[in-house]
């Protein structure tokens, strides 16, 4: 007998969590034929990721997975803007609010690392691989130049990559090694986090297997926390110890891996679960009717209520609660409330 219980929103995290969103809420501020528009992509966000683990973000384009985790890492820059709530990391044995601190440059690379979606684009086309290694250490290591370079040239070494690429302009590496060289350096200073958006979409399929399994490697090596946001829900079945799944801007459903593909509660995972192909059963796949919102004017209540074929009356006056189903299982969504 499934156990229901209402929870308070900001009150879900466990013991052993490093990072906690609370009532996270921001989105774009745009203008649209001279007139200013809010895009509500990130809407009242909860969730929390614990030490060691992966914890997958998953849903379709354009659901808030990738402005979530720029607002996780602090990178928030106009157009981009936060509303509402909290980021808090657990550092050594104190926690911090992110959006709160003024200098939030000070706990990048160190305590937490961001990996932006096309990263093998984000080096500096005129700079050697060497110096963007050694500018990334001194900005966090009192040490000089030789140092910096030597450190480097252990550190790429001991991640399996020849110390002969720090002498490389990044258009002389293929897409792969520059994705392979950017995941380096994000993991270089140990994080206690790491954010990365969709590292393997721009590579081929024998590159992702690589790229994923490097990630991993070194999340078991420094026993930290991975927050992989990925739409392929194949990688999110292989690799993740839970799920948070976003549909249009809003949390809804959080998690185990094996929990949310073997018993998905949320009407839209399990669109997405049934989505996908299986081996030996032939049966024809059905995608989702419908659209996702405009997230200039979402629907009111549900923001899922248009494409549900579960929606009730309530689903489109009231957005649902989040409720508590069994051990650090969440959904938000009105069939789960006794009335
Ligand atoms: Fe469907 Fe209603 Fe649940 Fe939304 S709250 S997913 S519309 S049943």
């Amino acid at each position: 007998m499934i156990k229901e219980e209402m929870v308070n929103r900001v009150a879900l995290a466990v013991s052993d969590t490093v990072l906690n969103v609370a009532n996270l809420t921001g989105g774009y501020s745009i203008i649209i034929n001279s007139n200013f528009a809010y895009v509500d992509a990130v809407n009242d966000v909860n969730f929390y990721a614990k030490n060691d683990e992966v914890l997958g973000i998953a849903g379709e384009s354009g659901c808030g997975k990738s402005t979530l985790l720029k607002i996780l890492y602090g990178y928030t820059k106009p157009p981009l803007i936060v509303k509402k709530g909290n980021v808090i990391l657990k550092i050594n044995e104190q926690t911090i609010d992110i959006l709160t601190l003024k200098d939030r440059t000070s706990i990048w690379w160190r305590y937490i690392s961001y990996i932006p979606q096309n990263s093998m684009n984000v080096l500096n086309p005129i700079q050697r691989i060497r110096e963007h290694f050694i500018e990334t250490i001194r900005t966090h290591i009192d040490v000089d130049i030789d140092e910096a370079y030597k450190m480097a040239r252990e550190y790429v070494e001991s991640v399996g990559l020849s110390k002969e690429i720090l002498n490389a302009y990044p258009h002389q590496l293929s897409g792969g090694m520059r994705q392979r060289v950017v995941i380096t350096l994000a993991l270089m200073l140990k994080p206690r986090v790491v954010l990365a958006d969709e590292p393997t979409t721009a590579v081929d399929v024998v590159v992702q297997r690589g790229v994923l399994q490097m990630l991993l490697d070194k999340q078991r090596e420094l026993r930290n926390t991975l927050i992989l946001v990925t739409h392929d829900m194949g990688v999110q079945a292989m690799v993740t110890n839970r799920i948070l799944i976003m549909y249009a801007g809003k949390g809804v459903e959080l998690g185990a891996t094996n929990d949310i593909f073997e018993d998905p509660l949320h009407p839209y995972t399990k669109a997405l679960i049934e989505s996908l192909p299986r081996i030996g059963d032939k049966t024809l796949r059905r995608g989702l009717a419908g659209q996702p919102p405009d997230l200039i004017n979402p629907p009111p209540g549900c923001r899922f209520h248009p494409r549900c074929s579960y929606a009730m009356d309530i689903c489109r006056r009231e957005e649902p609660p989040i409720i508590k189903i069994g051990k650090e299982r969440f959904v938000s969504c009105w069939l789960y409330v006794k009335r």
